[in-house]
């Protein structure tokens, strides 16, 4: 049987092509796996993060850890020592195990060591404590002049994040800026990231450079909501603030309004509050939504198994399930409902948009409370500067100053967050019932539940083969 190895992967903070670089380590240390004769069977990635920064924490490097300790891979393969561990503790930790399960395997793409030895460890104990000073120096050089840079407002170099022009950073994109904008806009219409990379990686969107075939999760996120759409300079991933207490701004074409950006943020925090953790994927239209006419529990949709595309079998049904703890008894084919759903919905908020339209241009009205908040702080900081105030009374006064500051930006991410919102949702009404059917699942969703609370489906009784509407009983808000 072929030894089952894991791939380590990390990208740090400061290779801008993040995936690509990714998605290169990965492909390498696939195929020296399969040079080997092994089985790569799990990929662990850890993104956004020095390893030669004491404190913090690789989860991925954590989970693999564990992984081998448990006996659930035989190995690791990683592109280089560097990226495996660059602080002395984790190699350790990693030999440890090493020790405990002689015969584990280990190999790295860019050099021909194996811990798995005591040769190897001696090696690779050398080469990563040099490896720890020199990045501790260098780091501490090319942090000064980035920090520099940064504080200037100049832009960071390597390859152009999505959004900008390859041979000019500075310049938008005008198809990657519309790709970002319409994305934004399903986000605040409750479509998750993930419909979102699916649909980018099928249409090559996402990516500065072609040919990567994954896309990460949290690329995606970061694409999205990256304070560069707004012209925010950033360091080290933290928004860089200049000595007037105001964002630095880049010398490049911001993507977003200020607005427009923070709905987004917003958004995505949201739900990720609500929703901890990985979402199952909802499929059909009216899971969770659909109940039985019999028992009134939820029904979900169940895919038919004798379907295939062509055949005139129902691709779907919504059955109540007695696995579900409903009754069993209550079932429907799946498409005529949701066509009949989606035609009701659409013509409910139609008539609803003539009664009330919403103004989307509205401004947020504390404008000049948050302007005042900032010129406090920046008078305060300045007070202290010219040693009208003390160190001491500074720092009493500004923490209450920022707290207010905070809350009112948080407000005003709020506000224009719920009127994208109620704005990406309007556009439903205009839409025909075979563009919805067409909208990612969710979002499709998030327009029904906009107008019904549930749907009721009533039992069609024995025999009966012909869609009956009657039986379908919508339960409007
Ligand atoms: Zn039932």
């Amino acid at each position: 049987m072929a030894r089952r190895v894991g791939i380590y992967t990390r990208i740090s903070r400061d290779d801008e092509g993040e995936a690509l670089g990714v998605a290169r380590q990965q492909q390498d240390c696939e195929r020296l796996a399969d040079l080997r004769s092994w089985q790569a069977v799990k990929v662990y990635e850890d993104n956004d993060v020095s390893a030669f920064k004491r404190n913090v924490v690789r989860e991925e490097f954590e989970l693999m850890l564990k992984d081998l300790r448990a006996g659930l891979i035989d190995g690791i393969v990683a592109y280089d020592l560097d990226r495996l561990a660059r602080q002395p503790r984790d190699l350790e930790r990693l030999i440890e195990i090493y020790d405990e399960r002689p015969r584990l395997e280990f190999a790295t793409v860019t050099n021909d060591i194996n811990i798995g030895t005591p040769d190897g460890r001696t090696m690779a104990r050398i080469m990563v404590a040099f490896a720890n000073k020199s990045s501790h120096d260098a780091s501490r050089r090319i942090q000064r002049k980035h920090l520099e840079l940064a504080q200037q407002g100049k832009d960071s170099g390597g390859p152009a994040p999505y959004g900008w022009q390859k041979d000019d950073r500075t310049k938008v994109d005008p198809e990657a800026a519309k790709a970002i904008r319409e994305a934004q806009r399903e986000i605040l219409a409750g479509v998750r990231i993930g419909t979102i990379r699916t649909r980018w990686q099928e249409q090559g969107l996402g990516n500065p450079r072609a040919g990567t075939k994954r896309m990460a999760h949290h690329h995606v996120e970061h694409i999205l909501t990256n304070p560069r759409l707004v012209g925010y300079r950033t360091y080290h991933g933290e928004i860089l603030y200049g000595e007037d207490g105001q964002p630095v701004r880049g010398e490049w074409e911001p993507i977003n309004t200020l607005d427009e950006w923070e709905a987004v943020c917003a958004a995505i925090a949201e739900r990720k509050q609500k929703h901890p953790g990985k979402m199952l994927a909802r499929k059909y239209l009216l899971s969770g939504i659909a109940r039985c006419g019999l028992c009134k529990t939820k029904i979900r949709g169940q895919v038919n198994q004798k379907w295939q595309p062509g055949s005139k079998a129902a691709r779907f049904t919504y059955q109540c399930s007695v696995v579900n703890g409903g009754c069993g008894k209550v079932g429907r084919v799946g498409d005529p409902v949701d066509k009949l759903i989606a035609q009701l919905v659409l013509e409910e908020q139609r008539a609803r948009a003539a009664v009330t339209e919403v103004p989307f241009d509205q401004r947020w009205p504390k404008d000049a409370e948050l302007e005042q908040v900032n010129e406090d702080i920046a008078q305060l900081v300045e007070a202290e500067r010219s040693k009208q105030i003390t160190v001491a009374t500074l720092l009493q006064l500004l923490p209450a100053k920022e707290r207010e500051r905070d809350e009112l930006k948080l407000e005003r991410a709020r506000f224009y967050k719920e009127q994208k919102q109620a704005e990406a949702k309007g556009e439903a009404r205009n839409m025909t019932v075979d563009e919805f059917l067409a909208l990612p699942v969710e979002r499709q969703q998030e327009i029904v539940l906009h107008s019904l609370s549930a749907v009721i489906i009533h039992p069609a009784g024995r025999g009966r083969r012909k869609f009956d509407p009657s039986l379908i009983e919508p339960v409007w808000r």
